[in-house]
């Protein structure tokens, strides 16, 4: 039977599992299983060589019952509807996850940013807030950054919003510039944030980091960041990184800074001096400690899942794993850290950003740092204990505690 790869659909499929460990009623499964709305929206904008184009965006708002929304929003020509609606659930189980008061949504326009000129990204971000700013707000629906949006993007989004609402209002959206509100150590929270729980997984299962060897599929803001702080904090041999062009392999341990620059100065990871390059196929299979899916959904599946050979997959991405691959790595004894659990760094630092905004009054990155480590130490801990409690794997751990916080709150509101 063919496997299903619709993001939405499996997100689905992974609440039906975890509503029937848990023991949940097929109503409650039914209310949670869609967003409470989902907005559509076209966006028109003038191109530089004087062609009109029109973009699809969407806001989808999964759930608002523990606080306002949050989530990202990611522009990139495979983005749809599906995968829209499957990240905003992810991003309700996640805030519940790490216990922080907001509920989850996420937004996307589908479009090639990197072959836009600067003018049209600009166009583009404001005319998508005029689109949408009936229904965002610092007390209903935050924005953030995602896979190629940035923080400059975040700056003219909330200036577009200030204009529309005509006053301050920098809690619309967070991942913005540091002289904005932005916070310290956003720009490495989500791989922090995975980096702890990848710590605390090598404490359970006796992975020495000190040495050991990692592969990351993914060389953005959260890839390359993993790389860095695993090599430079850990003392890890970084033997693989890729991004969309292709994947490069050094056996002795790849300079993840030296990777960046290269990446910053050529768009890719691909022909940094002594290494070799191998496909991002080959890159999930090599054998090493821990690998790092931290690009797109959809590449650990039926096919590959067998030919892992890894310790530990700490899920950065959203949705690299099947629920049919899920299977598989189960059955080899692979240590998965789940993608709401494992890359929840980044909205929880977006939530620190909220805070500081609010009182308008900064805290230094190490004070955010080790408020993180807190925070996802003791997310990690509790997943684990409720997965051994329902005698379950990791990701149906995060999604039996996520469901409880997230029912409680519908319940007390008198929603359910
Ligand atoms: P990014 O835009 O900074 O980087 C994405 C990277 O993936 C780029 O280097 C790109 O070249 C690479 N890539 C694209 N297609 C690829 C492919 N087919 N194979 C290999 N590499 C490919 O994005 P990001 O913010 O680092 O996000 C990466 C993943 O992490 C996404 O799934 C995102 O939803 C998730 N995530 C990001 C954050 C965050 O704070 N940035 C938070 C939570 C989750």
């Amino acid at each position: 039977m063919s496997e299903i790869l619709d993001p939405f659909k499996i997100s689905q499929k992974q609440l039906s599992e975890a509503c029937k460990l848990a023991e949940y009623t097929r109503d409650i499964y039914n209310v949670l299983s869609e967003p409470e709305r989902f907005v559509q929206v076209k966006i028109t904008i003038k191109m530089d060589d004087g062609s009109i184009k029109t973009f699809q965006g969407f806001r989808s708002q999964y759930n608002s019952a523990r606080g306002p929304m949050k989530g990202g929003i990611r522009w990139h020509p495979d983005e749809s509807a599906s995968l829209v609606k499957a990240l905003s659930a992810w991003m309700t189980w996640k805030t519940a996850c790490v216990d922080i008061p907001l509920g989850g949504a996420k937004g996307g326009i589908i479009c090639d940013p990197r072959i836009m000129s600067e003018r049209e990204l600009e166009t583009l971000a404001r005319s998508y807030i005029q689109q949408i700013a009936d229904f965002i707000g610092p007390h209903i629906d935050i924005l953030a950054p995602d896979v190629y949006t940035n923080p400059q993007i975040m700056a003219w989004m909330m200036d577009e919003y200030e204009k529309i609402i005509r006053r301050h209002a920098p809690s619309i959206i967070t991942g913005k510039p540091l002289p904005l509100g932005g916070s310290a150590g956003r720009s490495i929270a989500t791989a922090q944030g995975g980096i702890y729980s990848i710590r605390e997984a090598a404490k359970d299962i006796g992975l020495n980091l000190n040495g050991a060897k990692v592969a990351v599929q993914g060389f953005g803001n959260a890839g390359s960041w993993a790389a860095r702080i695993l090599q430079n904090d850990y003392n890890c041999k970084i033997i693989a990184v890729s991004d969309s062009q292709g994947a490069i392999f050094k056996n002795n341990g790849i300079d993840a800074q030296a990777a960046a620059d290269h990446k910053s100065q050529t768009r890719s990871v691909i022909g940094l001096n002594g290494t070799n390059q191998i496909s991002n196929e080959e890159l999930l299979e090599i054998e090493c400690d821990v690998l790092i899916p931290a690009a797109l959904e959809n590449v650990i599946t039926q096919k590959n899942a067998n030919n892992l050979n890894c310790k530990i997959v700490a899920e950065l991405a959203n949705g690299p794993t099947t629920p049919d691959a899920d299977k598989i790595l189960q059955e080899k004894g692979i240590e998965v850290i789940p993608d709401f659990l494992c890359n929840a760094g980044g909205v929880t630092v977006s939530y620190f950003e909220m805070v500081q905004g609010y009182y308008s009054y900064f805290w230094t990155e190490k004070e955010v740092i080790e408020a993180l480590d807190r925070v996802m130490t003791r997310a990690y801990r509790s997943t684990v204990e409720e997965a051994n409690k329902f005698d379950t794997y990791n990701r149906m751990g995060a999604y039996i505690i996520s469901l409880e916080r997230v029912i409680e709150a519908m319940k007390l509101r008198g929603w359910l």
